[in-house]
């Protein structure tokens, strides 16, 4: 691929000088040559050992091209001019992933007929400045800029032409997850995971599991190694008002995506997040959200009314309550696209990704439901809860056993149907919706939480 000219120019040089030599001779020479370099090429002196071509037996026959041996030396002339090569394909499938505070790595698909790809970065309102030139389709810009903006172009080329179209991708230096106010929307959280699965897409992934009643996404964003032999599950914001887990997590999830070749909480997500999957489903109940965030700011349940941690197929689900703001468990199990899309990834976790728990996300009162009445499931279940509990100081949640009149949860379904351990973490020091002041406070306590709790599992 490199040197396809090359290649190409002494082939027709090569090409050209056998045309004109006698064929009686190729069988002695092949003898004693089995290839023809470029450099014997170059110091071939005039063959004076020509036979008439009425000499040759019938017998003769022609020897394959590599014995051949060149004859004469080309007339000035007779030189042919290189092979005319396809336009390169432009550059696809570029994109970006920071590897540390001044570094970006940048990765491309290859190009058909390219040799090599020539990059170029500007700022916002500068010019194209040329970085490098490379042969291979991966480039790392070790000289980004905290606060920064840059537009890289790749151009696609060999030595006789470029491609027709330069790739393009933007990279900003920023932190892609800034929570401005108290009401973390599902389009600003849509939006910084976007912008987030573009600047570290090597190291997560971003897929649509369902869509709400309303016809928002509801969103599996996934970190580390997708092909991972295990996977840990975090379940967030079943119930509307408790956004606050939305936007602790959408930190959390920037966090340990700049630290990925790093240290967190003594956790080295470079070779745990190897090993073991993490997926986030950081909104389940996206409707419900704009419901608690525009018109009723207590509302818990889905946007018509269904109480989706009382829609699960749990043990001690019962069809009850009363449509409206909370507690409504709808009229049978996963009559909900919202649990039904988080109990279909669940069970495809299992299925597929050997899935060693699930850690839910709630808020209010900053206590820890870790309780478990199954044998098999009560080592790792007390082990999430151990991590959990150490690293945020929370209480222990009051055991919610069996046998309740409400049921349906969540994590009863995962515990008792599933067979997986399971824990659920409630932050936020008073009733959600919780004030802008803690967000920042609930993310510190929690940020270690998730990555050991997966390096302890795995
Ligand atoms: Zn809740």
């Amino acid at each position: 691929m490199k040197c396809l000219w090359k290649k190409v120019i002494c082939g027709a040089l090569v090409a050209g000088m056998l045309a004109q030599c006698p064929q009686s001779i190729y069988a002695e020479d092949a003898a004693n040559t089995a290839t023809v370099t470029d450099t014997e090429s170059n110091h071939v002196t005039p063959d004076t050992t020509q036979q008439p071509d009425d000499t040759k037996q019938p017998g003769d026959t022609q020897q394959p091209d590599d014995t051949q041996q060149p004859g004469d030396i080309q007339q000035p002339d007779d030189i042919q001019q290189p092979e005319e090569l396809p336009q390169p394909s432009a550059v696809e499938g570029l994109h970006t992933t920071k590897q540390g505070k001044t570094k970006v790595y940048l990765e491309w698909e290859e190009s058909s007929d390219a040799t090599s790809y020539v990059i170029y970065r500007k700022t916002a309102g500068g010019e194209y400045k040329k970085l490098a030139e490379r042969s291979k389709p991966s480039y790392t810009d070790k000289n980004v800029s905290s606060g920064k903006t840059y537009t890289y172009k790749i151009v696609a080329k060999n030595e006789q032409k470029e491609a027709d179209e330069a790739a393009k991708v933007t990279f900003s230096n920023t932190k892609a997850v800034q929570i401005r106010s108290q009401k973390y929307t599902y389009s600003q959280m849509k939006k910084d995971m976007q912008e987030l699965e573009q600047k570290y897409s090597n190291y997560c992934e971003m897929t649509k599991i369902g869509t709400s009643l309303q016809g928002r996404a509801i969103y599996d964003f996934a970190i580390g190694n997708p092909d991972a032999e295990e996977s840990l599950l975090v379940v967030s914001t079943l119930h509307a008002r408790e956004y606050i887990c939305s936007a602790v997590l959408m930190k959390e999830l920037e966090y340990y995506l700049e630290n990925y070749n790093g240290t967190i909480g003594g956790v080295k997500p470079a070779n745990t997040l190897n090993k073991i999957q993490i997926h986030y489903i950081v909104m389940a109940n996206p409707d419900g959200v704009t419901v608690s965030q525009t018109r009723h700011s207590t509302w818990k349940s889905n946007g018509r009314g269904v109480d989706l941690n009382r829609n699960f197929p749990a043990k001690h689900f019962v069809s009850g309550g009363k449509k409206g703001a909370q507690g409504y468990s709808g009229k049978k199990a996963l009559s909900e696209p919202e649990s039904y899309a988080v109990a279909t990834l669940t069970q495809q976790l299992i299925k597929k990704q050997n899935l060693q728990g699930v850690v839910n996300y709630h808020a209010m009162g900053r206590i820890i439901y870790g309780d478990c009445t199954k044998g098999s499931l009560k080592k790792d279940t007390y082990k999430m809860y151990d991590i959990a509990k150490k690293i945020t100081g929370y209480s222990k949640a009051p055991d919610s056993g069996s046998g309740r009149s409400w049921g349906g949860q969540y994590r009863e379904y995962v515990m008792d149907l599933l067979n997986k351990p399971s824990i659920t973490i409630e932050i936020g020091s008073s009733v959600a919706p919780c004030p802008h002041w803690q967000y920042e406070i609930e993310f510190q306590k929690n940020r270690y939480v998730v990555v050991r709790i997966a390096n302890a599992l795995k």
